[in-house]
C-alpha cells in the first residue's frame, strides 16, 4: 500500500498517536492542511487499512462510536513509511550541507563561495573566507 499524500500521511501519524474517530481525523487534518479533507477521501483510505490489517475498529464509550486503533502491524508500518521519509529528508537536507573550508563548520543552504589559491572554496561567512585567504595563501604560492 502507498501513502500518496499528505493527507494520508497524517492520517496514519494522529492514529499512531492514539485511536481516533473518523470525524476526529478529518477535523485534525483540517487544522493541519487548513481545509476541510473529503469524507470520501478519507474513510475509503481508511477501509484500506483495515483491509491490509493496519488498523482495526474499537468501540470505545456508551455510545459505541467507533474509534479506528492502529494495529501492530499498522504500528510497524507506519514506522517504515516514517524511516524512509526521514531518510529522503535527511538526503535533501545533506546534499544542501556543504563544510566551511576554514572553520569546518556545516553551512545549510548557501555557502559563501570564494576563490582560495585559485580555487572555489564554500565558507560560512566572509571573514572565514577573509581569514582562509589571507592568512593561508599569504607568502606561499
Ligand atoms: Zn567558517
Amino acid at each position: 500500500m502507498k501513502i500518496t499524500s499528505f493527507s494520508r500521511l497524517y492520517a496514519l501519524m494522529l492514529l499512531s498517536k492514539s485511536p481516533r474517530h473518523g470525524y476526529e481525523i478529518i477535523k485534525e487534518l483540517e487544522g493541519a492542511i487548513g481545509k476541510k479533507p473529503s469524507a470520501a477521501d478519507v474513510y475509503p483510505f481508511l477501509k484500506d487499512l483495515m483491509d491490509q490489517g493496519y488498523v482495526e475498529v474499537g468501540r470505545t464509550g456508551k455510545r459505541e462510536m467507533k474509534k479506528y486503533v492502529l494495529t501492530g502491524e499498522g504500528k510497524k508500518f507506519t514506522k517504515k513509511i516514517l524511516e524512509n521519509l526521514s531518510k529522503i529528508i535527511d538526503a535533501m537536507i545533506a546534499s544542501k550541507v556543504t563544510s566551511c573550508a576554514h572553520c569546518s563548520c556545516k553551512v545549510y543552504g548557501d555557502a559563501y563561495y570564494a576563490s582560495v589559491k585559485g580555487r572555489k572554496a564554500p565558507f560560512c561567512c566572509r571573514y572565514c573566507a577573509g581569514a582562509a585567504g589571507s592568512g593561508r595563501s599569504e607568502g606561499s604560492l
